[in-house]
Protein backbone atom coordinates (compact mmCIF):
# COMPACT_ATOMS: atom_id res chain seq x y z
CA UNK A 1 0.00 0.00 0.00
CA UNK A 2 1.43 3.39 -0.74
CA UNK A 3 1.85 5.65 1.88
CA UNK A 4 1.30 9.40 1.13
CA UNK A 5 1.62 12.11 4.46
CA UNK A 6 1.31 15.37 3.22
CA UNK A 7 0.85 17.22 7.38
CA UNK A 8 -0.20 20.83 6.95
CA UNK A 9 1.97 21.58 9.71
CA UNK A 10 5.58 20.15 9.15
CA UNK A 11 7.66 19.02 11.17
CA UNK A 12 10.41 20.56 9.52
CA UNK A 13 8.65 24.04 9.81
CA UNK A 14 11.28 25.22 12.86
CA UNK A 15 14.10 23.81 9.85
CA UNK A 16 15.11 27.79 9.80
CA UNK A 17 17.81 29.50 8.54
CA UNK A 18 20.46 28.61 10.54
CA UNK A 19 19.96 24.95 9.78
CA UNK A 20 20.49 26.61 6.43
CA UNK A 21 23.80 27.55 7.76
CA UNK A 22 25.13 24.59 8.83
CA UNK A 23 24.52 23.07 5.25
CA UNK A 24 26.60 25.67 4.04
CA UNK A 25 29.23 25.21 6.28
CA UNK A 26 28.85 21.61 5.50
CA UNK A 27 29.04 22.15 2.07
CA UNK A 28 31.87 24.80 2.28
CA UNK A 29 31.24 27.51 -0.64
CA UNK A 30 29.53 25.37 -3.29
CA UNK A 31 25.70 26.78 -3.69
CA UNK A 32 23.04 25.21 -2.84
CA UNK A 33 20.65 24.38 -5.03
CA UNK A 34 17.24 25.21 -2.23
CA UNK A 35 14.35 24.50 -4.26
CA UNK A 36 13.21 22.29 -6.94
CA UNK A 37 9.96 20.94 -8.44
CA UNK A 38 11.57 17.87 -9.41
CA UNK A 39 10.74 14.79 -6.86
CA UNK A 40 14.04 12.82 -6.00
CA UNK A 41 13.75 9.19 -6.22
CA UNK A 42 15.88 7.58 -3.29
CA UNK A 43 16.25 4.32 -1.70
CA UNK A 44 15.80 4.22 2.24
CA UNK A 45 19.35 3.34 2.85
CA UNK A 46 20.88 5.66 0.45
CA UNK A 47 19.20 8.30 2.63
CA UNK A 48 20.40 7.03 5.79
CA UNK A 49 23.84 7.30 4.27
CA UNK A 50 23.39 11.18 3.86
CA UNK A 51 22.17 11.72 7.32
CA UNK A 52 24.76 9.75 8.49
CA UNK A 53 27.70 11.32 6.90
CA UNK A 54 25.96 14.90 7.77
CA UNK A 55 25.92 13.88 11.39
CA UNK A 56 29.53 12.96 10.92
CA UNK A 57 30.27 16.14 9.58
CA UNK A 58 32.05 13.21 6.42
CA UNK A 59 32.98 15.85 3.53
CA UNK A 60 30.96 15.43 0.59
CA UNK A 61 33.96 13.97 -2.15
CA UNK A 62 33.06 13.21 -5.67
CA UNK A 63 32.09 9.62 -5.87
CA UNK A 64 34.17 6.80 -7.11
CA UNK A 65 32.08 5.75 -9.99
CA UNK A 66 30.62 9.09 -10.74
CA UNK A 67 27.41 8.74 -9.04
CA UNK A 68 25.54 11.22 -7.93
CA UNK A 69 25.66 11.30 -4.43
CA UNK A 70 27.20 15.33 -4.65
CA UNK A 71 24.09 16.19 -6.07
CA UNK A 72 21.74 14.23 -4.33
CA UNK A 73 22.73 15.39 -0.83
CA UNK A 74 22.82 18.77 -1.15
CA UNK A 75 19.00 18.56 -2.45
CA UNK A 76 18.37 16.38 -0.24
CA UNK A 77 19.70 18.50 3.15
CA UNK A 78 19.03 22.03 1.63
CA UNK A 79 15.36 21.80 2.15
CA UNK A 80 13.85 18.75 4.00
CA UNK A 81 10.45 19.61 3.46
CA UNK A 82 10.85 18.03 -0.04
CA UNK A 83 8.90 15.19 -0.64
CA UNK A 84 10.75 12.49 -2.04
CA UNK A 85 9.52 8.76 -3.28
CA UNK A 86 10.89 6.19 -1.83
CA UNK A 87 12.28 2.92 -4.36
CA UNK A 88 14.08 -0.18 -4.55
CA UNK A 89 16.49 -0.58 -7.36
CA UNK A 90 17.89 2.71 -9.10
CA UNK A 91 17.49 6.02 -7.30
CA UNK A 92 18.48 9.35 -8.33
CA UNK A 93 22.10 8.78 -6.98
CA UNK A 94 22.61 5.32 -8.90
CA UNK A 95 21.32 7.22 -12.22
CA UNK A 96 25.21 8.39 -13.20
CA UNK A 97 26.95 5.73 -11.77
CA UNK A 98 28.80 3.52 -13.73
CA UNK A 99 28.37 0.35 -11.79
CA UNK A 100 24.97 0.71 -13.57
CA UNK A 101 24.58 -1.74 -16.48
CA UNK A 102 21.34 -1.95 -17.88
CA UNK A 103 19.60 -0.71 -14.99
CA UNK A 104 21.54 -3.39 -12.53
CA UNK A 105 23.71 -2.30 -10.14
CA UNK A 106 27.16 -4.50 -11.34
CA UNK A 107 29.50 -3.97 -7.90
CA UNK A 108 30.73 -6.19 -5.85
CA UNK A 109 31.57 -5.50 -2.18
CA UNK A 110 33.58 -8.64 -1.87
CA UNK A 111 33.91 -11.32 -4.53
CA UNK A 112 31.07 -13.20 -2.76
CA UNK A 113 29.04 -10.36 -2.54
CA UNK A 114 26.67 -8.39 -4.73
CA UNK A 115 26.53 -5.42 -3.62
CA UNK A 116 22.94 -5.25 -5.14
CA UNK A 117 22.11 -8.33 -3.31
CA UNK A 118 23.30 -6.54 0.20
CA UNK A 119 21.67 -2.85 -1.08
CA UNK A 120 18.15 -5.16 -1.53
CA UNK A 121 18.13 -7.25 1.90
CA UNK A 122 18.60 -3.39 3.74
CA UNK A 123 16.11 -1.75 1.73
CA UNK A 124 13.60 -4.88 2.06
CA UNK A 125 14.09 -4.99 5.86
CA UNK A 126 14.31 -1.01 6.13
CA UNK A 127 11.22 -0.54 4.33
CA UNK A 128 8.97 -3.43 6.51
CA UNK A 129 10.22 -1.95 9.90
CA UNK A 130 9.62 1.66 8.91
CA UNK A 131 5.89 0.13 7.60
CA UNK A 132 6.94 1.82 4.43
CA UNK A 133 6.16 0.56 1.17
CA UNK A 134 8.49 1.14 -2.32
CA UNK A 135 6.85 4.34 -3.69
CA UNK A 136 5.74 6.10 -0.32
CA UNK A 137 5.99 9.52 -0.62
CA UNK A 138 7.14 11.49 2.48
CA UNK A 139 8.40 14.79 3.44
CA UNK A 140 12.49 14.49 4.12
CA UNK A 141 11.65 15.64 7.25
CA UNK A 142 8.82 12.92 8.25
CA UNK A 143 11.11 10.09 7.04
CA UNK A 144 13.73 11.50 9.98
CA UNK A 145 11.20 12.03 12.31
CA UNK A 146 10.41 7.84 11.38
CA UNK A 147 14.05 7.01 12.05
CA UNK A 148 13.99 8.83 15.13
CA UNK A 149 10.99 7.09 16.74
CA UNK A 150 12.42 3.66 15.32
CA UNK A 151 16.13 4.19 16.08
CA UNK A 152 16.26 0.13 16.15
CA UNK A 153 16.57 -0.06 12.17
CA UNK A 154 20.35 1.28 12.46
CA UNK A 155 20.82 -2.21 13.53
CA UNK A 156 19.64 -3.82 9.58
CA UNK A 157 22.96 -2.75 8.52
CA UNK A 158 25.91 -5.27 8.97
CA UNK A 159 28.24 -3.98 11.24
CA UNK A 160 31.02 -6.11 10.07
CA UNK A 161 30.30 -3.77 6.58
CA UNK A 162 30.41 0.28 8.32
CA UNK A 163 33.03 1.98 7.91
CA UNK A 164 31.75 4.92 9.78
CA UNK A 165 30.23 5.50 13.09
CA UNK A 166 26.36 5.01 11.89
CA UNK A 167 24.26 5.17 15.29
CA UNK A 168 26.45 8.10 16.41
CA UNK A 169 26.19 10.18 12.81
CA UNK A 170 22.86 9.53 12.37
CA UNK A 171 21.70 11.03 16.14
CA UNK A 172 24.05 13.74 15.66
CA UNK A 173 22.30 14.81 12.73
CA UNK A 174 18.94 14.18 14.21
CA UNK A 175 19.73 16.62 16.71
CA UNK A 176 21.02 19.32 13.92
CA UNK A 177 17.82 18.90 12.35
CA UNK A 178 15.88 19.56 15.97
CA UNK A 179 14.33 16.34 15.73
CA UNK A 180 15.73 14.77 19.03
CA UNK A 181 16.46 17.22 21.84
CA UNK A 182 20.46 17.67 22.73
S1 LIG B 1 24.59 1.64 -9.02
FE1 LIG B 1 25.29 0.41 -7.28
S2 LIG B 1 27.32 1.22 -6.78
FE2 LIG B 1 26.33 2.72 -8.09
S3 LIG B 1 25.34 4.16 -6.64
FE3 LIG B 1 23.80 2.62 -7.17
S4 LIG B 1 23.97 1.07 -5.55
FE4 LIG B 1 25.86 2.30 -5.49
Amino acid sequence: MQIVQQRENSIMGKFTLAIREKMQDYFGDEKLKMKSNEMISIRPHHLLDIIRDFGNKREVKEHRWGASLSTVTQKILADTNRIVVFVMGVDAICETCSQLQNDICQAEISRDLLMRDYNDRIDRELFEALQLAPGSQLQIGEFLQLVSDNLNVLNIFDPALQTKPRKQGTIAALKEFGIISN
